[in-house]
């Protein structure tokens, strides 16, 4: 078997048992990363890895990730390693720390190789805002890997590597997870220090793993959840991730949220969520219809927090405190020299719309409404939660779409993350697992539960995820 086609457990094991070298490893996949057939790459560092996978096979005792190689998408901050969050305003920017969740993965022995491409300052479903190129889905080249880690996902589902991170602040790993027929969990907000992630919108940024399979997510999320002293939104995560074991889901109960199965979902996704469903009760489950009435509230929700938080945080990227200075005769040009551009469309439509709804005259009739809903949202998930341990719904609700498809209606983008964003508003934690084939292309199941309850997301994913038997190989990929 091919080094690439070992998931990262299987590497971990192979290098414990000196079967294989980390060198070996990461030379094996930085070939295919230099080779970069679907764009997933940003910035590469062959040297360094090579330079960290001597050391660690050096090592008297190997540390636990042993030195299994990683991507990192580029909205996190690696030092000495170009870090642009997929923008011009920040390109040829070295950070000088390195964020907190991967410094412990780092620690814990895994091998940074490059950073990933992205929807610039995570702000997309199609990795197409990025503002250096697109990324390519590895089912289908002509099509999109979804977004905004999108380059992340892309390089996992080509085998470039086992795993990779992202962030998710609507459905950025989950929705791109989908997509490219992967593993992508978005842990419980507070679980993994966001120190040194490139800030979108806090209240919802979270980072998390993509994988081929259940167990390396939960492997990699393991090295990265508990408090900082760095994000004060961090939390301590008492006895931790533990791997999942679990063979059938006897006793458990699953919701199925009848919003999100309704108008919008196409036909492909719903009969392979659908038969994901049967595999669930076949498993033991009991499989009941939940309701949430605010579920579809939740993109308009979204869509005045976001920007209305990105407008605060992107405010910093002027050129003086960050970003390119460019000399300039006065402040207005100096603004429009930076501001005006190096950001993206999308960014800049964001900040005005964000801008708008915080401005004093509609604060309470957007920004202030739009809180109350969320609290309207959060409180149906907790209502949920009382009969229910887990909830279904698609991740998506289209499969893969074609490039070019929809960057000329930003509506039909942002609708991509009608499934995943209820989630993120009530801060759960959720895992997308592919559940099937749609015309050729992979189709996700998201499963979401209360805070905190990942360890039970992961053993019933992993469960699903032997019964449904899914081949994440892309159709023609060589190892
Ligand atoms: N697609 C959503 C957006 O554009 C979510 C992005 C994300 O999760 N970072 O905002």
């Amino acid at each position: 078997m091919a080094l690439r086609d070992l998931t990262a457990a299987e590497q971990v094991a192979a290098l414990q048992a000196g079967e294989t070298t980390s060198l070996e490893l990461v030379d094996a996949h930085l070939a295919a990363v230099e080779a970069d057939d679907v764009e997933a790459f940003l910035a590469i560092d062959g040297d360094g890895a090579r330079e960290r996978a001597r050391a660690i096979d050096a090592m008297p005792e190997r540390p636990p990730l042993a030195g299994v190689p990683i991507a990192i998408k580029d909205a996190l901050s690696t030092r000495d390693i170009v870090t642009t969050s997929g923008s011009r305003m920040l390109e040829g920017f070295r950070p000088v720390y390195t964020a907190t969740c991967v410094q412990r993965l780092q620690d814990a022995g895994a091998i940074v190789v490059g950073k990933t491409n992205m929807d610039e300052f995570a702000m997309g479903s199609s990795t197409e805002n990025s503002a250096y190129k697109n990324t390519l889905n590895p089912w289908d080249h002509q099509r999109v890997p979804g977004g905004s880690s999108g380059g992340s996902a892309a390089s996992v589902a080509q085998r470039q590597v086992p795993w990779s991170l992202g962030s998710d602040t609507g459905g950025s790993i989950r929705q791109p997870a989908a997509l490219c027929g992967i593993v992508g969990m978005k842990p419980t907000y507070g679980a993994i220090s966001r120190y040194g992630l490139i800030a979108f919108a806090s209240s919802l940024d979270q980072v998390g793993p993509f994988a081929r399979t259940v167990e390396d997510a939960a492997l990699l999320l393991r090295h990265m959840v508990g408090r900082d002293p760095m994000d004060s939104t961090s939390l301590d995560w008492p006895g931790g991730i533990t791997l999942p074991t679990a063979t059938d889901l006897a006793g458990l109960r699953v919701g199925v949220v009848e919003e999100l199965m309704g108008e919008g979902i196409e036909p492909g996704v719903r009969v392979a969520v659908d038969s994901s469903l049967k595999a669930i009760e076949d498993l033991g489950a009991t499989v009941v219809p939940v309701s949430l009435p605010s579920a579809l509230s939740g993109l308009a929700t979204y869509y005045v927090l976001a920007p209305a938080e990105c407008s605060s945080n992107l405010a910093r990227f002027d050129g003086i405190r960050y970003g390119h200075p460019v000399p300039a005769d006065n402040l207005l040009d100096q603004y429009e020299m930076t501001r005006g551009q190096l950001f993206g469309p999308e960014v800049k439509r964001r900040i005005m719309l964000g801008t708008f709804a915080l401005a004093s005259g509609y604060y309470d009739q957007y920004y202030g409404r739009a809180q109350r809903v969320r609290t309207l949202i959060v409180r149906e998930f907790e209502a949920a939660f009382e009969d229910v341990d887990l909830l279904a719904s698609p991740t998506s609700p289209t499969v893969a779409f074609p490039l070019g498809d929809r960057t000329a209606d930003p509506y039909a983008m942002y609708l991509a993350d009608v499934c995943t964003i209820p989630v993120s508003l009530a801060g759960l934690p959720a895992i997308s697992i592919p559940c099937g084939l749609s015309e050729g292309l992979p189709v996700g199941l998201q499963l979401a539960g209360p805070a905190f309850s990942e360890n039970r997301l992961l053993d019933s994913a992993h469960a699903l995820e032997k019964a449904l038997a899914f081949d994440t190989r892309p159709p023609g990929l060589v190892t």
